[in-house]
């Protein structure tokens, strides 16, 4: 688990906020999401892949809606818990490449699996949809493999924490 368990998450959702007591909360995470591309560029619509426990796994800091009171705060990386990785992960680019074709069959239509900082409403245990305005190429986006239709996986990235590039130990993710 990253430093919020499910069940501290829950509580602070259903409390809401500390200094103004509104429910609206928007949290932000690192998401994990699948990116359609062709030829190394965006084509279509991102797919969310959290539920529950993943989500909650990449939270960084929990704000209120209304006054911006400041409900939950972590620096550290939300994957690896590195001390100052959070800041190195949004603040540098993706260390791994963009893959601009399968290098299996060449075909350039690809889907690349990466976490971004998205930012979610939450109105007590209600969720909205994850929103982000982090795009590939910008900090912050991180790469993690991508995968070929016919192929499967390929290009992982390995040995790292896929967030903030920090060595490992890489704990496992939950799901
Ligand atoms: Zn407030
Ligand atoms: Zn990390
Ligand atoms: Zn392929």
């Amino acid at each position: 688990m990253g430093s919020l368990t499910e069940a501290r998450f829950t509580e602070l959702v259903d409390r809401g906020c500390t200094a103004c007591s509104t429910k609206k909360l928007v949290i932000e995470a690192y998401v994990e999401g699948k990116f359609p591309l062709i030829g190394g560029e965006p084509a279509g619509v991102v797919t969310w892949a959290y539920k529950g426990e993943t989500f909650v796994d990449g939270v960084f800091a929990i704000r209120c809606a209304a006054c911006k009171h400041e409900v939950f705060a972590d620096p550290m990386c939300p994957r690896c818990h590195a001390p100052d990785g959070l800041v190195r992960a949004l603040e540098t680019e993706n260390a791994h490449s963009v893959p601009k074709e399968c290098p299996g069959c060449g075909i350039d239509s690809v889907t690349y699996r990466a976490f971004v900082p998205a930012t979610v409403l939450y109105e007590g245990k209600r969720a909205g949809k994850a929103r982000t305005e982090c795009d590939l190429y910008d900090p912050g986006y991180r790469g993690i493999r991508a995968e070929c239709k016919s192929c499967g996986p390929f290009d992982p990235r390995e040995g790292v924490c896929p967030v903030c590039d920090a060595p490992g130990p890489i704990r496992p993710q939950p799901r």
